[in-house]
C-alpha cells in the first residue's frame, strides 16, 4: 500500500512503525474471511482490511481520532485471527495497539464510557480489588438484566452477568517462594507469572501447574514483584500503565534470573502470554529496558509449550475422555501455538477433537466481552453450538478469558488444558469431570 507521511511525521517512531506495517498491505482482503466481526457484522469497515484504511487515513493525516474510526476499532477483537491469514505479514496487532494509544489521547470518550475503562483499568490488573469487586458483584447480580436495558450501563450489566456465583479463596501457592522439584532429579527452573484476573477467578490453575511441574522435576519460581501483565490496559490504549506493568514484571524476572537462572517464565493464560512475548517490542524506544524486556521475552513459554519441550514420563492413568480443545485466540494466532496443547492431551490419553471455526473467536477478548457484549455474546454462542456439535465431554483451553465466556453458556465443564495433563501424570481429577473412563496404570 502506498502512503504519504511527512519526514517530520516519520521522524515518531511510532508513525515510522506503523508506516512500515501499512506498506506491507497490498488490499487483498483475504484477511476479512476469518475476521470475526466482519463475519458476524458483513462491514468492510469492521473488517481488518477496512480497519486498516480507517488507521492509515487518522495517521497520515495526522487526525484526532473520531467517532468513527472509535467505533470500528473498538469493535476490533485483537483476535489476531487476520494475522495468521495475511499472506504479506502485515503486523495488524503492533498497528491496532498504535491506533488504540492515538484514540486514547486524541479522543474525548462520552462519560459513562470513560467511567466505565477507568474502572476496568482500576479493578481488573489488581487481585484485591478484583476480589473486593467481585464481593460486590454478587450483591448487583440480580440486577444485571435490568443494566442490560439501560445503553449507558450495558457494560456493567454484562460485567455482573460474568461474576462467578462463588469465589474461592486466595491461594497460598501463589505468595512469592520456592518450590523445589520433587524427586532426584532437577530438570528444570522456570517462574511462573501469578498474574491478576485469574489468580482471582481460578487460583487453582497456577496450583496445579505447580503441582505438575514440581511432580515431574522442575523447580519453580513466584517471583516478589510481579503483577499484571499489563494486557487489559493495553489493549485500552493506556501506554504509560501497559509500560509501566511491564517494566515492574521485567524487574521481578531479572532478580530471579539473577539469583538462580530461569530456563522459562511459564504463564498459564495465554492473553498474557501475548503480551510478554510482545515486551521487547513494547520497551524497545526504553534504553534502560529493551535488552532486558527482549530477553523476557524470549523466556516466556505457554505453560504447554514449556511441557512439549520436557521429556515426559508415561502417563499415570489413560482417562479416555473425549474433549473438544477449543485453541484461544492468543494461543494459535497470538502465539501461534497450535500442536502443542492437543499432542500433549492425546499423549496423556485423551481423544481430542476440533470444533469447526476453531479460528474464530469466543467473544471473551480481554474487558470485550464487557464492552462490546452485544457481539461478545453473538460469537460465544456460534462457538459454544460449535463445540457441543463435537460430541465432546469436556472443552479444554488455556485462557481463563475463554474458560468463563464458553463456560456461561456451555453444558459441559470447561478445564484449564494443565488440569487434565496434571490428572493424566497423577494429580486430582478436575472438578466437574467425570472418573467413568479411567485406566489406572499398573504400578
Ligand atoms: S484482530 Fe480479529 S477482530 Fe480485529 S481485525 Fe483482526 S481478525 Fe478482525
Ligand atoms: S490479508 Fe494482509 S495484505 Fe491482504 S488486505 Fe488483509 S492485511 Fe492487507
Amino acid at each position: 500500500m502506498q502512503t504519504n507521511f511527512s519526514l517530520a511525521q516519520l521522524a515518531d517512531p511510532h508513525v515510522a512503525e506503523s508506516e512500515k506495517i501499512l506498506r506491507k498491505c497490498v488490499h487483498c482482503g483475504f484477511c476479512t474471511a476469518t475476521c470475526p466481526t466482519y463475519v458476524t457484522l458483513g462491514n468492510e469497515l469492521d473488517s481488518p482490511r477496512g480497519r486498516i484504511y480507517l488507521i492509515k487515513d487518522m495517521l497520515e493525516n495526522g487526525r484526532p481520532a473520531d467517532k468513527e474510526i472509535v467505533t470500528h476499532i473498538d469493535r476490533c477483537l485483537s483476535c489476531l485471527a487476520c494475522m495468521t491469514t495475511c499472506p504479506s505479514g502485515v503486523n495488524y496487532m503492533h498497528l491496532v495497539d498504535h491506533a488504540r494509544a492515538h484514540i486514547e489521547e486524541t479522543y474525548k470518550r462520552p462519560l459513562p464510557d470513560r467511567l466505565t475503562r477507568a474502572m476496568l483499568a482500576f479493578v481488573l490488573p489488581y487481585p484485591a480489588r478484583f476480589r473486593a469487586a467481585l464481593k460486590l458483584a454478587k450483591l448487583g447480580r440480580p440486577f444485571a438484566g435490568l443494566f442490560e436495558k439501560v445503553p449507558a450501563l450495558k457494560p456493567l450489566g454484562a460485567m455482573l452477568k460474568l461474576a462467578p456465583a462463588s469465589i474461592p479463596a486466595a491461594s497460598p501457592m501463589a505468595s512469592p517462594g520456592i518450590h523445589a522439584g520433587q524427586g532426584a532429579r532437577k530438570i528444570g527452573r522456570v517462574a511462573i507469572l501469578t498474574g491478576c484476573a485469574q489468580s482471582v477467578l481460578d487460583p487453582s490453575i497456577n496450583d496445579t501447574t505447580i503441582a505438575l511441574l514440581t511432580r515431574l522435576g522442575v523447580e519453580v519460581v513466584v517471583p516478589e514483584g510481579e503483577g499484571c501483565c499489563g494486557a487489559l490496559v493495553h489493549h485500552m490504549g493506556r501506554e504509560d500503565a501497559a509500560l509501566a506493568s511491564a517494566r515492574r514484571n521485567v524487574d521481578a524476572w531479572m532478580r530471579a534470573i539473577d539469583q538462580g537462572g530461569l530456563d522459562a517464565i511459564v504463564i498459564t493464560a495465554s492473553g498474557c502470554g501475548t503480551t510478554i512475548k510482545d515486551y521487547g517490542f513494547m520497551l524497545r524506544l526504553d534504553p534502560a529496558y529493551a535488552e532486558k524486556a527482549a530477553r523476557v521475552s524470549a523466556l516466556a513459554k505457554d505453560v504447554t509449550e514449556y511441557l512439549a519441550s520436557l521429556d515426559l514420563p508415561e502417563p499415570v492413568r489413560t482417562p479416555g475422555t473425549i474433549v473438544a480443545y477449543h485453541s484461544a485466540c492468543s494461543m494459535q494466532h497470538g502465539q501461534k501455538i497450535t500442536r502443542q496443547p492437543k499432542e500433549l492431551l492425546a499423549k496423556a490419553g485423551f481423544v481430542v477433537r476440533e470444533p469447526r471455526e476453531g479460528h474464530l473467536c469466543c467473544g471473551s477478548a480481554g474487558t470485550y466481552n464487557i464492552l462490546q457484549s452485544g457481539i461478545s455474546a453473538q460469537l460465544r454462542d456460534r462457538k459454544v453450538r460449535n463445540i457441543e456439535a463435537t460430541g465432546a465431554e469436556i472443552v479444554a483451553t488455556g485462557n481463563i478469558g475463554c474458560i468463563t465466556q464458553i463456560a456461561s453458556a456451555a453444558k459441559m465443564p470447561v478445564v484449564h488444558t494443565v488440569k487434565l495433563l496434571d490428572w493424566a501424570y497423577g494429580g486430582p481429577r478436575p472438578q466437574g469431570v467425570r472418573e467413568d473412563r479411567t485406566v489406572v496404570a499398573a504400578e
